[in-house]
């Protein structure tokens, strides 16, 4: 990165690099861009879904929306709406239009609950059974060590969930969460793709083509989500979805697991045979 020279901040302190300069008025987004740009230049965003992909959840999470659900309406929470692929916003008003109808509107009330209670429970994902998957931690490496990608998630899970998670599985160190999409205001995981790409063209100062945006998940709705954005998508079997299905869906790759990290890297990177 090249120094600039010596410059005043708003409040008239000398600095005199680019590395020293702070969050301040006159920072523009260029400047932003350039301060927090990686050495390597940005090629690739990858992002990693995380229940089932990156993590087996184990009810981590399902119990608080059970015990928030009953806490707020006074009745059990339906047991037969679908959570896989799907956003929290959309399983929550799902479960609220079936267990709790006329009371859709009180769904901020219910993710508050929810997001509470994980947090005021101390709940670790590894604590209640959840884990890793194996090969996710060395995967998230060796894309790190590649330079020029950046990796984020693109999770339906409220934000306050999906950090707990990944701080858990010790996968924070990876991944860029400014740049991450959740399922705290959207239904349509697509609209999650569009949130991160600006984030992260905001942040690394580089447009993103459709070709270096990856999208790496279990489901047909990961899937959709990446095609309807334009972007690649890796299918991975950790979930309830086979690597047949995930071909069917139109991945662009369709991996058993997450073992093979050579894979992963060719089909980020669109060199896979
Ligand atoms: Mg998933």
């Amino acid at each position: 990165m090249a120094l600039r020279a010596p410059s005043r901040n708003t409040v008239g302190v000398a600095i005199d690099s680019a590395e020293t300069l702070i969050g301040i008025h006159e920072e523009t987004e260029s400047d932003i861009a350039q301060r927090t740009a990686p050495r390597t230049p940005a090629r690739k965003l990858v992002l990693w879904d995380l229940d089932y992909t990156l993590l087996d959840p184990a009810g981590f999470g399902h119990s608080s929306i059970d015990l928030a659900f009953k806490r707020l309406f006074s009745e059990d929470a339906p047991t037969d709406i679908s959570f896989a692929g799907r956003t929290d916003r959309a399983i929550l008003g799902d479960l609220i239009r079936k267990g709790a109808p006329g009371q859709e509107a009180r769904q901020d009330e219910l993710q508050e609950l929810v997001a509470a209670l994980v947090e005021q429970r101390n709940e670790n994902l590894v604590e209640h059974g959840g884990r890793a998957l194996p090969g996710a931690l060395r995967a998230l490496e060796r894309l790190s060590t590649e330079g020029g990608i950046i990796q984020s998630v693109l999770s339906g899970n409220l934000r306050r969930i999906g950090r707990i998670k990944v701080d858990s599985i010790g996968a924070s160190a990876y991944l860029d969460l400014d740049v991450a999409a959740f399922g705290d205001h959207h239904e349509i995981r697509a609209d999650l793709v569009r949130i991160a790409v600006a984030a992260a063209e905001a942040k690394y100062g580089h447009v993103f083509g459709g070709q270096d945006i990856v999208l790496i998940g279990d489901t047909p709705l990961d899937i959709e989500a990446a095609l309807n954005a334009g972007a690649n998508a890796i299918g991975v079997a950790n979930g309830g979805f086979s690597v047949a299905e995930l071909a069917a869906a139109g991945a662009t790759v369709a991996l058993p697991d997450l073992l093979d990290s050579e894979a992963i890297l060719a089909s980020v990177l669109g060199t896979h045979r």
